[in-house]
């Protein structure tokens, strides 16, 4: 241990996968002293040559320190790893990615064998780890007081932001923000499969797109947000949706004069068809979110 280290929190990390491996070596250049352990021992072995512990088995990397990080690929392999181990005592920070009912299962198991437990969904990718600036953070949910605890240890991989006790609010809120990132891509992919066949420089086209997709964004979302808030889908109307619906037609047969297949943007259309044939002609799109909620 260096005379650096004094007064860091020791930190034990299973799974030292991309991100994993990114996390580890945040730790490590902030001199936290840092135990780590992967199934498959290789991988830690570059991280012990910089300075981290690593340990021959999950259950000793456990022991080494009171604050346990696990990053792995899916819940079933956190189950896998920490299967028979011993986890009385200890704070236990699972920055796998998951869904919120395993997440609160989780919660549950862990405070089963006497661990305090946090989830996190980690809202970066494994350069944007230990780079500050870079616009990366955790959700973490679960025990407050955990939390509050650890949040400078925390921190020094990513931003923090704290989402409720509730231990499934994590992934709740990671993957909704991951969903809506899929749904974002899908429009520009059928956006650049509309001009790919003509005399169109994607790359020229590229400025295009993301700034008028970042300027409907931010307005749609927070307008959305407020008439879920309020109930009433008419206030601050500017595009009513029965104008939105009679639309439709145009991109559709652009798609089809473009030999270009709709299926990505078919789903959506539909849905709007429907809220307006409920008679929602004068509302914003917010309430094509109604008719996604399942009954039960
Ligand atoms: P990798 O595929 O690079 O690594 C997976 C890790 O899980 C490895 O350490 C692997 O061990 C381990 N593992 C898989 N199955 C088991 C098992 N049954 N028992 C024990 N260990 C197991 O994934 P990442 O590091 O990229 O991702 C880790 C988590 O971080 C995931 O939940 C992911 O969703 C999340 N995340 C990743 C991001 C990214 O861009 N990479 C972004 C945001 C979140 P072994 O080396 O032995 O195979």
């Amino acid at each position: 241990m260096t005379r650096s280290t004094v007064g860091k929190t020791p930190v034990t990390l299973l799974g030292l996968g991309t991100m994993g491996t990114a996390l580890a070596r945040a730790w490590l250049a902030a001199d936290h002293p840092l135990t780590v352990w992967n199934r498959t021992p290789a991988r830690a072995e570059a991280l012990a040559a910089e300075g981290a512990e690593a340990a021959g088995s999950a259950a000793g990397a456990v022991t080494a320190s009171p604050l346990v990080l696990v990053c792995l690929l899916d819940d079933a392999s956190v189950g896998a790893a920490l299967d028979g181990v011993d986890l009385a005592g200890k704070d236990l920070v699972n920055l796998t990615t998951t869904t919120p009912a395993e997440a609160r299962s989780r919660a549950a198991w862990a405070e089963e064998r006497g661990a305090r437990y946090l989830d996190g969904g980690i809202m970066a990718v494994p350069p944007m780890i230990g780079v500050s600036g870079a616009g990366g953070y955790v959700f973490y949910s679960g025990s407050r007081e955990l939390f509050e605890r650890h949040r400078d240890t925390l921190a020094v991989p990513a931003g923090t932001t704290y989402v409720g006790e509730d231990p499934g609010f994590a992934a709740l809120h990671d993957v909704a923000l991951l969903s809506a990132m899929y749904g974002m891509f899908a429009g520009a992919a059928h956006a650049f499969a509309l001009i790919r066949r003509e005399d169109v420089d994607p790359v020229a086209f590229a400025p295009l797109l993301r700034d008028w997709i970042t300027a409907m964004a931010g307005p749609s979302v927070e307008q959305t947000a407020r008439q879920l808030a309020s109930g009433d889908y008419t206030d601050g109307v500017v595009s009513r949706l029965a104008m939105q619906v009679a639309g439709t037609p145009t991109f559709l047969r652009t798609a089809d004069q473009q030999g270009v297949s709709p299926e990505l943007l078919t789903p959506y259309f539909t849905l709007m068809r429907r809220r307006l044939d409920l008679g929602g002609g004068k509302e914003d799109l917010t309430g094509v979110i109604d008719l996604l909620a399942r009954e039960g």
